[in-house]
Parts: C-alpha cells; sequence; structure tokens
C-alpha cells in the first residue's frame, strides 16, 4: 500500500470514530421520527478496493474496511443511522459457501430485530447477482435487503463507489423498498435479484435487467420504484439454511461446437449432484451431449438447461423433448442463477416435476 493511500485511510478511521452514536444491536425500538436504522455489512469488492493511483487499472479489492467505507460517504449518515460490520473482505470472484452462510445467516438475525430497518451488503460485482439471488432465496423478512457495488476502486479518478453507497443506504432506508426482494443499487438503477445481470467487464453501466426490467431508479437518494419482485422470494420463499451447514456441489457447463459428453460426466464424477448446461440458442447442445446428459438424468443427476445467450426465457419441450429426456427447463433464469437455485432445492430429494416446479415459481 502506498503512503498516501494509507493516510487516506487513516485519515477515515478517524472520521469514523468520531461519527455518530451506532445503533445498539438489540435496543429499544427508535422513537417516531427518527432516522432508520441501517446495518451495512461489507464483503469486500472493488468498492473496497485500492490502487498505488488514481488512473491506473490494475488495483485490489477488498482493501478498505466497512468504517473506512461508511467514513467516505458522511452524507449518508443524514439518510439513516449506520453501523457496520465486516463479513469477509475479498474478491467476489473467490466468493464460497462459507461466506455466503455466514452472510445469510447475520443478515436473518438482524432483520429480526426490532431496532433493524433495513440491511445495506457491499460486495463486489463479479458475482454480486449470485449472492443478490441466493439471498433473495433465503432471507426471511420484507425489509429492505439492499446490494451495492462499484466498477471503479475507492481510490480511483471518478469512483462510483460512494454515490452507489449513498443510493443502497437510501434504498434501505426507504419504506417502499420493503417487500421487493433483495435488491441490488448500482449505477443509479435499482435492480431486482432475480432479474440483474453484469453485461460488460470494465464499464460503470454493467448492470442490467434486460427480462424483467428494473425495479426502480434512483437518483442521489431520491428512488422511484416500478414493480414489485418477480418470482417467490425472501418472506414467502420455501428455502431455509436451518440446520445447513453445507450446499450440493451444483457444475455450470457451456455448450458449443462439437461438443461431447466429457466434462458432462467429469462433473458428475467430481460429485456434482446437479448440472446447469449454459446451452446455446434456447438452451440446446449438440446430441452427443443430450446423450450424455439424459444418461445422467435417469441416475438421478438434476440436469437443467439454461442459455449462454444473454437474454430470452428457454423454454420447456421446445427442440428437445425434456419430459423424455428428463432435463429441466431454466425459463427466465441464467446459468449462475440457475445453479444458485438448483443448490438449495437440491437440500432436499426431489423429482423432475417438483424441480420444474421450482424454476417455475422463482
Ligand atoms: N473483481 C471485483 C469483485 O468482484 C470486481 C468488482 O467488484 O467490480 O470483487
Amino acid at each position: 500500500m502506498t503512503r498516501r493511500i494509507f493516510v487516506l485511510i487513516a485519515i477515515a478511521a478517524v472520521v469514523a470514530c468520531a461519527g455518530g452514536p451506532p445503533a445498539g444491536a438489540a435496543g429499544q425500538a427508535k422513537p417516531a421520527g427518527a432516522l432508520p436504522n441501517i446495518v451495512v455489512l461489507a464483503t469486500g469488492g472493488t468498492i473496497a478496493g485500492a490502487a498505488a493511483t488514481d488512473v491506473q487499472a490494475g488495483y485490489a479489492s477488498g482493501q478498505v474496511g466497512v468504517e473506512q467505507l461508511l467514513a467516505a460517504v458522511p452524507q449518508a449518515k443524514k439518510l439513516a443511522v449506520l453501523r457496520g460490520e465486516q463479513i469477509s473482505n475479498i474478491g467476489s470472484q473467490d466468493m464460497n459457501d462459507e461466506v455466503w452462510l455466514k452472510l445469510a445467516r447475520r443478515i436473518n438475525e438482524l432483520v429480526a430485530m426490532s431496532n433493524v430497518d433495513g440491511v445495506v451488503i457491499t460486495h463486489g460485482t463479479d458475482t454480486i447477482e449470485e449472492t443478490a439471488y441466493f439471498l433473495n432465496l433465503v432471507v426471511k423478512s420484507k425489509k429492505p435487503v439492499v446490494l451495492t457495488a462499484s466498477m471503479r476502486p475507492s481510490t480511483a479518478l471518478s469512483a462510483d463507489g460512494p454515490l452507489n453507497f449513498y443510493n443502497a443506504v437510501a434504498v434501505a432506508a426507504n419504506k417502499e423498498a420493503a417487500g421487493r426482494g433483495v435488491l441490488v443499487v448500482i449505477n443509479d438503477w435499482i435492480h431486482g435479484a432475480s432479474s440483474l445481470t453484469k453485461t460488460s467487464t470494465t464499464a460503470v453501466q454493467t448492470f442490467m435487467s434486460p427480462l424483467r426490467g428494473l425495479i426502480g431508479t434512483v437518483a442521489y437518494g431520491n428512488a422511484e420504484f416500478y414493480r414489485g419482485p418477480v418470482g417467490r422470494n425472501t418472506a414467502t420463499s420455501e428455502f431455509s439454511l436451518d440446520g445447513v451447514t453445507a450446499l450440493p456441489r451444483v457444475d455450470i457447463i457451456m455448450a458449443y461446437e462439437n461438443m461431447d459428453g466429457a466434462l458432462i460426466d467429469a462433473a458428475v464424477a467430481a460429485g456434482a449432484k446437479g448440472v446447469v448446461i449454459a446451452g446455446v440458442g434456447n438452451g440446446n447442445l449438440t446430441a452427443p451431449a443430450v446423450k450424455a446428459l439424459a444418461a445422467q438424468a435417469a441416475k438421478g443427476i438434476a440436469c437443467v438447461r439454461s442459455t449462454r445467450v444473454a437474454t430470452g426465457l428457454v423454454g420447456r419441450n421446445v427442440e428437445l423433448d425434456d419430459d423424455k429426456l428428463g432435463f429441466v427447463a431454466s425459463l427466465g433464469l441464467n446459468p449462475q442463477k440457475s445453479r444458485v437455485l438448483l443448490r438449495l432445492a437440491l437440500l432436499k430429494k426431489r423429482d423432475l416435476k417438483d424441480l420444474q416446479r421450482i424454476f417455475d415459481e422463482y
């Protein structure tokens, strides 16, 4: 870390310590008219990233702690009483089940408290869509749970993190955000967890909700909401992490020209209980790959057809006879979200009909 970044962080830490009193973990409900209590859970990502200079492409994710993140956006303290907790400090390319389970459990504890009005999670952009969708399925509350991120590190010229964080706090503090499922606020847009996807490796305007559209927009903290969540979520989700210590392995395999069944068989040999195909077009794959997949389905492996195409539904029984082959159609879920849903679905033994019902309902 350069001297300059160290000095910035040291100043930020001093400012953080001088901030207002944090919301208690389990105290009294707030008096009428008081600011909402929002807990910020930091997991890392570029929003907590730092580079040696403000104009370079290379940087490291997860360098700045939650107190420094809070101190960097003092304006957010006018929107809510904020308290921070560090869950992890990793690039989200390293997101893993241990952090997921810890994060989900902590959110469920927090939203059950009468003096917590909402939760903001800071995260990397690489896998934010997967974490958001996972939380959308396992958080048991209608209170706002909002993820945010940034494409540029905290030290960059025109860093996008501070305004994204401010907007995320504003949305979490907004009563109208309740009951819309887990949300992701980035670059002035409010996305639903089931709909957003990352579309650019580097552009600030990277997240889109191509199939289902935006939940709303937010400009300098002023939010407008356009729609509710699509699919069962949070309080209406049937999935629970009670007693869960591990999630079943599900692998994603991309389809391509001249594909054979080797990778499908290898995934199962490695312990996959389910396979998601990022198919070509409407979830298609070559005849040899179909044969290998159907053979695994016949042995009880859950086989889901999604698509490598950026947008559009994968329909059941279109070019392939899913009923006969034993496949599940992912409908509106992309491969990475299909994998999340399938992992939770496979916590229980289910037949093909029940698995397809789950993809229909979520
Ligand atoms: N690799 C980073 C991450 O996902 C990228 C980002 O946050 O924008 O943590």
